[in-house]
């Protein structure tokens, strides 16, 4: 008889009889000899020993093998004359539940596998470890364990995740002096969490997001407490509201980096163009567009599929130009055929050789008639000068032109420039031409600060603390607030506002909002408006020390754990794993 197994530790009074090997298993024999054992119903010690009997249980492996234990156990006579029960079998508490089939500490095995794993890679895994069991038993254990119990709570953050892909949303609720996470809920109706802080009077703070479904659960469910207005909602608000000005900034900058056109194009004649040229110059431009919006959007760090999904266009198209360095639009799908003049010049050497018309023809693959015809003109009959018809406009074009390269824009300012030399012409004839310019069909402009810099790197540049940047970051800094004032005039906003919300400043708010309101920012007033609305939850997360930062750790570890169960078995075993979480 073994007494104390290093390689198999078993509670006091628990003694290896003898170890047997089978093909599968380690059986390990096991007696109890513990003198006395408690009656379950009356707790009092028993010594009185009624028979033996044999339970058999699995136990953690043992050197990677499976091991079986055959516990020999013993029943006793309850001596207590009050107590109802006579005889009742030795319990083992920490060891083996009664009638379990395994031990305590293997079930404590199987669940870290399921809450570290999910469905066969847990199987696997446990095999790997000498564990046999199916994914359904690790799933019993994991949904067996009790849910913790979430305790006092003093101040709650609370937060909404999506699963479902988006169409469903539970909300998670935190602990934030603890860290920890309390409770998941299945949805992230007011009601719902008004119900839940019910339960929880004692709680002083809800930090929460800016919608308004907490805010009411708050309201309703804990009247006694503040509510933060989170700085983690307040700043990504912000970075939302500076978001649409940058772009807009950026759709800008685009503008003044157009491509300029040579000053010898012919350009009046071009708008009097063929109706069909008029129709492929258009799709050739949307195409173009459509391309820049791509190679802006791919900038980002959106995905091809993503980018399909919101321009509404093809996955393939967007992975094909994401290759690609130029734009489609300029690489004609039709080798252009060959010029009138060049054709004319050919049937004249062809000719000279000897071949028939019918031969040239067949050889040219033109028609006869078209030889026929070509033999008897002259080579400036083949192909005249276009006749160019004057235009009003003709006078001014090359002005224009100048202008447009030095970079003006306006076409009503450039109206009436040439008004005032004398042109007669319409807004309308000034657009005309204008819509020419824009569409002449030249390279992509060589890359200016817009395209080096994508809009979110801007945005990170414009909100981070300056000075925390590096130094080639501060010089692209300097580069867009040169290139646009408005993103100059951008940046005092967004430093002063992060400062505010770092340093928890909250008595500068109104001076702040103040400075936006004489600005020319519409969705930064937007912003400031929500503040205003928002003012003592805001105000209250601009001072406290409470925010949700944490809060949305534990949402991207909860969506981690999401991703791993692939939504199996649904919210409950998702709100087991996370209450769970190793
Ligand atoms: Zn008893």
């Amino acid at each position: 008889m073994i007494e104390g197994n290093p390689f198999l530790p078993l509670p006091e009074g628990m003694c290896i009889e003898h170890i047997q090997r089978t093909e599968t298993d380690l059986v390990v024999s096991v007696v109890s000899t513990y003198p006395t054992s408690r009656c379950p119903l009356c707790s009092w010690p028993s010594s009185s020993v009624h028979s033996l009997y044999q339970r058999s249980v699995r136990d953690v492996p043992c050197g990677g093998q499976n091991v079986r234990l055959t516990l020999t156990a013993r029943k006793f006579f309850c001596r207590n004359d009050d107590c109802r029960r006579k005889i009742f079998t030795e319990r083992f508490p920490t060891f083996v539940e009664p009638w379990a089939q395994m031990t305590v500490r293997l079930c404590e095995e199987i669940q870290a596998i399921g809450f570290s794993t999910s469905g066969s890679l847990g199987t696997r895994l446990a095999t790997r470890l000498g564990i046999s069991t199916s994914w359904m038993t690790i799933l019993r254990r994991m949904m067996a364990l009790p849910t913790p119990g979430a305790g006092s709570v003093v101040a709650l953050g609370i937060d909404d995740f999506s699963f479902r892909r988006g169409r469903k949303f539970g909300t998670i609720l935190v602990d934030l002096d603890l860290h920890q996470v309390i409770d998941v809920l299945a949805e992230r109706s007011s009601q719902t969490s008004a119900d839940w802080m019910r339960d929880h009077p004692e709680i002083i703070y809800v930090s929460r997001d800016r919608g308004k479904d907490y805010a009411q659960g708050a309201s309703e469910g804990a009247p006694q407490a503040v509510q933060v207005s989170d700085r983690f909602h307040l700043m990504k608000n912000f970075v939302e509201a500076i978001e649409s000005e940058v772009s807009r900034c950026y759709r800008h900058l685009r503008q003044m980096q157009l491509p300029l056109p040579t000053s010898d194009l012919p350009v009046p004649d071009e708008w009097r163009q063929a109706p069909e040229a008029d129709a492929e110059r258009k799709r050739l431009a949307d195409k173009q567009e459509r391309y820049t919006q791509v190679k802006d959007l791919l900038s980002r760090g959106l995905s091809a599929k993503e980018i399909a999904q919101q321009l509404a266009m093809p996955v393939r198209t967007v992975y094909r130009w994401q290759e690609r360095e130029g734009c489609p639009a300029h690489q004609s799908p039709h080798p252009k055929r060959p010029d009138k003049q060049e054709r004319y010049e050919q049937i004249k050497e062809l000719r000279l050789h000897g071949l028939s018309q019918k031969e040239i023809a067949q050889r040219l693959a033109i028609g006869v008639r078209t030889v026929q015809r070509w033999q008897g003109l002259e080579t400036s009959q083949v192909n005249p000068p276009r006749r160019k018809r004057r235009s009003i406009f003709d006078p001014y074009a090359a002005y224009v032109l100048s202008r447009w390269q030095q970079g003006q824009r306006s076409v009503s300012l450039l109206w009436q420039e040439i008004q005032k030399q004398g042109f007669t012409g319409s807004l309308q004839t000034m657009y005309r031409f204008v819509r020419v310019l824009r569409q002449e069909a030249v390279p992509l402009p060589a890359p200016g600060v817009a395209d080096r810099i994508s809009v979110q790197k801007a945005i990170w540049l414009l909100a981070r603390p300056s000075e925390n940047l590096k130094a080639e970051e501060r010089s692209d800094l300097q580069e867009i607030c040169q290139a646009s004032q408005e993103l100059a005039a951008l940046h005092p906003l967004a430093q002063s506002f992060g400062q505010i919300v770092r340093k928890r400043e909250g008595h500068r708010l109104q001076d702040w909002i103040k400075q936006v309101e004489t600005s020319s920012f519409r969705d930064v007033k937007r912003f400031t408006a929500g503040l205003q609305r928002d003012q003592e939850e805001v105000l209250a997360g601009l001072t406290l020390v409470y925010s949700n930062g944490q809060v949305e750790g534990q949402v991207n570890k909860l969506k981690l754990i999401k991703r791993m169960g692939y939504g199996r078995a649904g919210f409950r075993l998702l709100r087991q794993r996370v209450l769970h979480a190793l």
